[in-house]
């Protein structure tokens, strides 16, 4: 017989509510709490791989989420004066698949099947601190006890601190606004329409991601000592500058724009006796794979996997859980924060390192892999349904 209680989840973004729909439907009582007054979702679109797409068969709403999402053939990286210098093929064969997805409609999903599930989102719901008997503690004074709790309140979680379990957090260099707007003809060549491209120039980057029929997410990436670069309202006389071959894409910027720094997160452990700590609370990494939010969600899966199966204590099966799971998150956020070293590379070493980067072979795997291509650990056995 499988193992089930009751799990006090904080934070309701992609780690959180996977949490929650994966232990309701393994039996679970579940309980969310968000400290905004309603569930929102961060940033504009998002890149899922083949790890995020298994994962949402295995919660069952695979079809509602990737509903109207875009499906791309290729990832390709562009020079400053609009070269190829890379291109890596998805979504072919048995290749590596990969759709873009607006974050509102994901959220939507995970929210549906939670509630669906039998979970209970409580929202304006603000923990402080947690202890590792399962305890948590409110902003309003009340406590709540779980035979689970899930840490999974974002990179600047207080759950984390309280605990003391930070082994390494550092604050990259760059960041990016991210801004969705409608998709139309003549922002790139009609051949590039359909494909995902990050185009390099100079320190910046512009990423294009095309994220449904109507909608495009573009992301612009900078130094943090940039000031004009990560301007909000967006400068678009700068980002004209840098990408002049851009110009009618980047004056089509209007909209809800939002900035945000990138990090790097290690802990010493993922969990303190009942207590689990996931998604950027316990690993954030820099986007340059697209996948924290992939990361988050297949470790929620996992996490819920690991506790409902039999034996050992509470403690023991969170340790089981991390030593499954840890190695391959660690590799991909490793993987992540070198790619962000090509930044401060001048053009012409970068170009070269990248167009040596497109031819090889074992280079090509290894990124493959960072960007998990398909699910490992308990998240696979849990996405296979065994
Ligand atoms: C520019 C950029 C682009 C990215 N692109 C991609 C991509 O393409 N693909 C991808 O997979 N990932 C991407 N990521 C990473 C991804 O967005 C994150 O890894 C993911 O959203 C983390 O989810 P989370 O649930 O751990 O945290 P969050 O999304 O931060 O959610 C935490 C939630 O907890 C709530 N909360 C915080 N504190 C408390 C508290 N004390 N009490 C109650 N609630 C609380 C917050 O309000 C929030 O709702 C990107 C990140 C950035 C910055």
């Amino acid at each position: 017989m499988a193992t089930t209680g009751h799990a006090e989840i904080v934070g309701a973004g992609l780690g959180g509510l996977t949490a929650a729909v994966a232990l309701a439907q393994r039996g679970w009582s579940v309980r969310v709490h968000e400290r905004d007054d309603e569930i929102r979702a961060i940033g504009a679109g998002i890149w899922i791989w083949s790890n995020g797409l298994k994962v949402f068969q295995s919660l069952g709403i695979h079809d509602e989420a990737v509903e109207g999402a875009h499906i791309g053939t290729v990832t390709e990286t562009r020079d400053a004066r609009n070269r190829t210098v890379e291109a890596i093929p998805i979504n072919g064969g048995d290749g590596p698949r990969l759709c873009t997805i607006v974050r509102e409609r994901l959220i939507g999903a995970l929210v549906g099947a939670a509630e669906k599930a039998g979970a209970e989102i409580v929202t304006g719901s603000t923990a402080v601190s947690a202890r590792p008997d399962g305890t948590v503690t409110f902003q309003d004074g009340s406590s709540a006890r779980g035979d689970l709790v899930v840490a999974a309140d974002g990179v600047n979680s207080r759950l984390r601190d309280g605990l003391g379990l930070v082994k390494r957090r550092v604050r990259m260099k760059q960041g990016a606004t991210r801004v969705l707007i409608p998709r139309q003809a003549g922002f790139v060549a009609p051949e590039d329409e359909p494909k995902y491209i990050e185009y390099f120039s100079g320190s910046r980057r512009v990423l294009y991601t095309p994220s449904s029929a109507g909608e495009l997410y573009i992301a612009l990436v900078c130094d943090l000592a940039d000031d004009r670069g990560r301007a909000i309202p967006i400068d678009k006389a700068t980002w004209r500058e840098s990408f002049p071959h851009l110009r009618e894409l980047i004056d089509a910027l209007d909209g809800e724009a939002r900035w945000d720094a990138f990090e790097f997160m290690e802990l010493t452990s993922w969990s303190a006796g009942r207590v689990a700590v996931l998604g950027d609370a316990a690993h954030a990494q820099p986007p340059y794979l697209g996948q924290g939010g992939g990361c988050a969600m297949m470790n929620a899966l996992g996490l819920a996997h690991a506790v409902t199966r039999r034996g050992g204590s509470p403690a023991d099966r969170l340790r089981a859980w991390e030593a499954v799971e840890r190695p391959v998150i660690q590799h991909t956020q490793r993987f992540s924060r070198r790619l962000g070293t090509l930044n401060a590379l001048p053009e012409a070493p970068r170009t070269a390192v990248m167009s040596l980067m497109g031819r090889s072979r074992g280079l090509a795997r290894s990124r493959l892999r960072a960007a998990m291509t398909s699910p490992t650990g308990y998240a696979a056995t849990a996405a296979s349904g065994s």
